[in-house]
């Protein structure tokens, strides 16, 4: 799905220099070049504070923690996403309620979240599934209309442009009271091992987002709050800084091969192009088909025959996981079950090159073509 040693490759003098240097420097946790690495991030979303942690679930939960939610209170999820949203939820007492996801989009909209606020909500937590932002002029809107935290999960779409109504833009993750992110070594701005990070434009709520992070001390052996420890290593904030600087040309990349399995596709009656929102870039974390007719499968099969990854993100919905499925009341969410038996997401990376991308598009229409002479 993801080809992280050619792009390895293709960096890997100014990895080596830079990780060498830490490890003379003898600064491995935190300090001033994971600071600067923070710093850099700042810049490049135009956010006030970058708190780096040690990893994406990390990232979600400590900023749940910094809210002052009690247990009980409900936090709005999609029911279409990775699990690490809903378990952190779970983890702190909280209760996840799951809402179904817009067809075309993936994402929660302010009309579906708005049908599950309750008395006891206190949160949302839009996903940026698969590198689009979900709509969060709208989801801030209702959510200061409800007296509601917005925490944004852009594990998958760092870098990714939301476009106001008005024109303004902002990149994703910047735009709710708290953002956060996963540098997993696939995602889009991932380094060599784990790592995430959380945005804010709040200085209350980064101390706290900070304090917490580091066990619940702002000064060394004076804890006012329960913490966790979790942080960011040197070795990975140098990898991440050489990376983010090439964060756009990465995305480029990927929207290039987007385009062209879009091209290649557009004529397959029974596949469905990923959608593009008119207020928001798509980073393409994930190239994502719908497949109809049950053809889902046998499609994943012939292309796993003809040695070609592909990955259904994601096949449950979290309300029929044995973990979460206490938490759900009421009926199946239509969109999420569809979604689920439908979706597909082929390889697409920042070093995929024309024959491989040929190579891809040419089984994929292999396969449909046979079924329409049979
Ligand atoms: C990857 C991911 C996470 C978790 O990140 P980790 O660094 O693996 O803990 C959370 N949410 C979403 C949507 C993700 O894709």
């Amino acid at each position: 799905m993801v080809d992280l040693v050619s792009q390895y490759n293709n960096i890997k003098q100014e990895v080596n220099a830079a990780v060498i240097d830490v490890m003379s420097t003898g600064n491995f946790i935190g300090g001033p070049i994971v600071a600067s690495f923070e710093n850099h991030l700042c810049e490049y979303l135009n956010v006030k504070h970058v708190i780096s942690c040690a990893n994406g679930t990390d990232a979600l939960q400590i900023a749940l923690m910094s809210l002052g939610l009690e247990k009980g209170d409900e936090v709005i999820i999609p029911a279409f996403t990775y699990v690490a949203t809903a378990e952190i939820i779970g983890l702190l007492g909280l209760t996840p309620v799951m809402v179904d996801v817009d067809e075309r989009s993936f994402n929660i909209t302010a009309e579906l979240v708005e049908k599950a606020i309750t008395l006891k909500t206190r949160a949302i937590v839009p996903v940026h599934l698969y590198g689009q932002s979900s709509d969060m002029e709208d989801i801030m809107s209702l959510a200061k209309k409800h007296n509601l935290y917005v925490v944004e999960d852009n594990a998958q779409a760092i870098g990714a442009d939301y476009i106001f109504r008005d024109g303004t833009i902002k990149k994703t993750g910047t735009i709710g009271d708290i953002g956060c992110t996963s540098f997993f070594p696939s995602k889009n701005l991932g380094c060599y091992g784990d790592g995430g990070a959380m945005f804010t434009n709040n200085d209350e709520l980064a101390a706290k987002l900070k304090m917490i992070a580091n066990h619940g001390q702002a000064k060394k052996y004076h804890h006012s709050v329960i913490g966790v420890n979790s942080r960011l290593d040197a070795i990975q904030a140098v990898v991440l800084d050489i990376k983010l600087a090439k964060l756009n040309e990465y995305s480029s990349a990927r929207q290039k091969l987007a385009a062209g399995y879009d091209r290649a596709f557009k004529e397959i009656t029974e596949v469905k192009l990923p959608y593009r929102k008119l207020n928001s870039s798509h980073v393409f974390h994930q190239y994502t088909l719908q497949i109809s007719e049950g053809r889902r499968d046998d499609l994943k099969q012939f292309l796993a025959d003809n040695s070609i990854p592909s990955m259904i993100y994601y096949p449950i919905p979290l309300y029929k996981q044995e973990a979460y499925k206490n938490n759900f009341e009421g009926d199946s969410l239509l969109i999420t079950e569809q979604l689920c038996s439908s979706v597909l997401s082929l390889p697409i990376h920042t070093e995929m090159n024309d024959e491989i991308h040929r190579y891809i598009i040419n089984k994929v229409l292999e396969f449909f073509t046979i079924k329409t002479k049979s």
